[in-house]
């Protein structure tokens, strides 16, 4: 990553420093970088004197309330408490927004940030953000995560100066554990950067090792047995070399999936030789949720952007497939030919 641009330092310290409540928002389905960066600036904020509040679209899943610890009143969910949600954005004198490239990546809640009349400041690592809505914004795409982003610049507020060790401990493990989702466990999205911040937190006395164990050996039984039926039964591998697998709402009740509880799954198929591109669909009420991951040379955000309603990054990119609109009958049997038809379309148009 390029190093924090001095004078957005200094204005977001002074952003901070005239405002009293800050609201902080992220993407709905907030996944472990939403949360932990989220958690992250919270915990900062609150040991600097704020009167701070997290609003999510919805609520976190439950294999990261470990992260969320003490602070589950911290945080307003739009879904459950849409009133509260609405009125702890619009009474903020500075609104922030993590891991979210644009509005609409707040879905239900994309009215009320556009609407809103405080200073908003964009911290984000996608492609493509839509800057043009912002006071302030740090977008970088060449790092692992939010959560890594806010790291550096967390550091070059005045009262860390550059000392680790004086960020709220419970906010820098929760920074550690989103870089350490986004990158799959220092698997991808991986850059010099990354390891020095892992570094000076290892130094600080930040615990890797219980971040580690929550994240990675805490699941239910039910996901690996689901994993297990998806891998030998449901995915399907085109020629294309496209793998993908579909959780329809009758395998997630047979299995008693909850959100959150499939994270990973879509990487697994990329380590299939001829598999270049690899896509999860989930079924939900109005879509199917598509979540892309790609070999370095073929794009998952091109592809979720042209075919899939989405975007990203370059390797790793998220959309969805609208019952109704996209798919007509909005079955899985639907879906599954869609996918392999806009897959190879895409693929085709690549390759020319
Ligand atoms: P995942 O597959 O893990 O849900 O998402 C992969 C990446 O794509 C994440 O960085 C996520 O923020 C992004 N992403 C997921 N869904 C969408 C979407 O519907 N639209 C856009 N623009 N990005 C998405
Ligand atoms: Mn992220």
């Amino acid at each position: 990553m390029r190093s924090i641009d001095r004078t957005l330092s200094a204005s977001l310290h002074s952003m901070i420093t005239d405002a009293d409540k800050v609201a902080v928002v992220t993407h709905m389905h907030p996944d472990g970088d939403a949360i932990g960066s989220s958690l992250g600036l919270l915990r900062y904020l609150q040991a600097a004197g704020k009167q701070a509040v997290i609003i999510l679209h919805d609520k976190y899943p439950d294999s990261l309330a470990f992260m969320v610890g003490d602070d589950a009143d911290s945080i307003i969910v739009h879904e459950e408490k849409p009133g509260e949600a609405a009125a702890a954005i619009n009474s903020a004198d500075l609104l922030f927004c993590l891991d979210m490239n644009s509005f609409s990546r707040a879905e239900k809640m994309q009215r009320i940030l556009e609407d809103c009349t405080c200073r908003r400041v964009l911290i984000d690592h996608h492609l493509n953000p839509d800057t043009g809505k912002f006071s302030l914004v740090f977008s970088e795409t060449e790092i692992s995560s939010t959560s890594e982003l806010l790291y550096h610049i967390l550091m070059d507020m005045p009262d860390i100066g550059g000392d680790a060790g004086k960020l709220p401990v419970r906010g820098a493990e929760a920074l550690l554990a989103g870089m350490t989702t986004d990158t799959n466990n220092f698997a991808n999205s991986v850059y010099p950067s990354t390891f020095m911040m892992a570094s000076r937190l290892l130094a600080a006395g930040i615990d890797r090792d219980a971040v580690v164990a929550a994240l990675y050996t805490n699941y239910r039984e039910n996901r690996f047995r689901l994993m297990g039926e998806l891998l030998s039964e449901n995915m399907k591998i085109t020629d294309y070399g496209v793998a993908y697998m579909i959780i329809d709402r009758a395998m997630a009740a047979k299995y008693g999936i909850r959100e959150g509880e499939t994270e990973g799954f879509v990487n697994i198929p990329l380590g299939i030789d001829c598999v270049r591109m690899s896509i999860l669909l989930k079924e939900e009420d109005d879509r199917f949720r598509v979540s892309i991951r790609s070999k370095k040379g073929t794009s998952a955000n091109r592809c979720s952007a042209m075919y899939f309603n989405g975007g990203g990054h370059e390797l790793a990119a998220g959309g969805k497939l609208m019952k109704g609109t996209d798919l007509p009958e909005g079955t899985a049997a639907e879906a599954a030919r869609l996918v392999e038809a806009r897959t190879m379309e895409f693929l085709k148009n690549e390759e020319r």
